[in-house]
């Protein structure tokens, strides 16, 4: 490291590293588990796995890849424009909403820059801030919630972002709508709000932005085809806003960002409207029971707007590793400041008892 250390940029040894949930095989590997086994409820994927009509032209889309992938993504871009009420120069499509995220820092943010977020929020947003030497200012949340009234003071001449999940992961807590359109009212010209509506389908009336955004307001929305669309190893997620902000994103994006089964496998999947209206349900109903669950073992926590369930156990990384000893991946929160608690993401019926009776076996070792 020491030969490098002085040709690197400064900025990123500063940046923490980000631990993703723990795959399958990894485990199976460290622990000597059949794979078959184990079950992962620890990256908030779609338990149900993709839309049969996404994977099947996903599939198909594998017969041309020895084609470049269309670089402006045409047909999703359209498609998404009809399904959002937007003008198609309003997308942009990414390698997952993450490098959508990372774009905004490459456009927008630079040495010195304030961006605000709030505590304990999706890590991202202050992995790339960091990443271009900007300043993370994190505002207190108020039981678990973000607070967005202080957000709006944390706000100086220096800030470029304010970054905003809702609902917000590891929390799985969401604002209300009317806080949100405060928000985004209130910000001075010089802030771009980026909205970050990664669990949106989770919602039963998401909050709206695309009016502020049509009165010129700076909001940049991303979403992702990783959650409820069950395409997270495909990496795809797109994100709107005003034409003049996609068009200086596009600017940074490099030319065949979003790989073409990804494309094909979203377009399917976006018009397969019932697949997702059936994972809707499903999410709900199995976290509806498995927040009881939790309930009934004398566990805190979070009540969730999402696809997955933040519980207070005592001591989060003990737990993680005990419930990965019986095959159950779940997600220590200790990245985040929560030290007590894991994130554990809604899988099946017979995959979320799994996770409460490898839990309540923890709670009486
Ligand atoms: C999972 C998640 C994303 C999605 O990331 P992708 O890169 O699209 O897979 C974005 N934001 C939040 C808050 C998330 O939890």
């Amino acid at each position: 490291m020491s030969v490098y250390s002085k040709l690197v940029k400064p900025e990123l040894l500063l940046q923490p590293v980000y631990q993703p949930g723990k795959p399958i095989e990894y485990v199976a590997r460290e622990l000597g588990l059949d794979s078959r086994s184990i079950i992962k409820l620890a990256s908030n994927e779609n338990p149900l796995g993709p839309s049969p009509k996404g994977l099947a032209a996903g599939k198909s889309a594998l017969e041309e890849v020895h084609l470049y992938p269309d670089g402006g993504c045409y047909e999703l871009v359209n498609a998404l424009a009809q399904w959002l009420g937007l003008q198609a120069d309003q997308l942009i499509v990414g390698n997952g909403s993450n490098e959508i995220l990372e774009l905004i820092g490459h456009a927008f943010i630079g040495q010195g820059d304030e961006v605000v977020i709030g505590q304990g929020s999706f890590i991202v947003y202050k992995l790339v801030t960091l990443l271009f030497g900007g300043k993370v200012v994190e505002v207190p949340t108020k039981e678990y919630r973000h607070d967005l009234r202080g957000m709006l003071d944390a706000v100086s001449d220096r800030t470029k972002v304010v970054f905003l999940a809702s609902p917000d992961n590891p929390s799985g807590s969401a604002n209300a709508n009317r806080e949100i359109i405060e928000l985004a009212e209130s910000l001075p010209d010089s802030v771009l709000l980026v909205f970050d509506g990664a669990y949106s389908e989770y919602l039963d009336d998401p909050p709206d932005l695309r009016p502020l955004i049509a009165q010129g307001k700076r909001i940049f929305c991303t979403r992702t085809f990783s959650k409820i669309f069950g395409l997270a190893g495909l990496r795809i997620g797109y994100g709107f806003g005003d034409p003049e902000l996609v068009a200086l994103l596009n600017r940074v994006r490099e030319p065949f960002n979003v790989n073409a089964v990804a494309q094909a496998a979203a377009l399917a999947s976006l018009e397969d409207e019932q697949w997702i209206e059936d994972c809707r349900k499903a999410n709900y109903r199995e976290r509806s029971k498995l927040e009881k669950q939790l309930q009934s073992l004398g566990i805190e926590y979070i009540e969730s707007s999402a696809n997955f369930v933040t519980a207070r156990v005592g001591d989060g990384v003990d737990a993680f590793e005990w419930m990965q000893k019986e095959g159950v991946i779940v997600r220590p929160l200790v990245p985040y400041g929560m030290k007590d608690w894991i994130r554990v993401s809604v899988g099946t019926e017979q995959e979320n008892e799994r996770a409460i009776d490898s839990l309540s076996s923890y709670l009486n070792r």
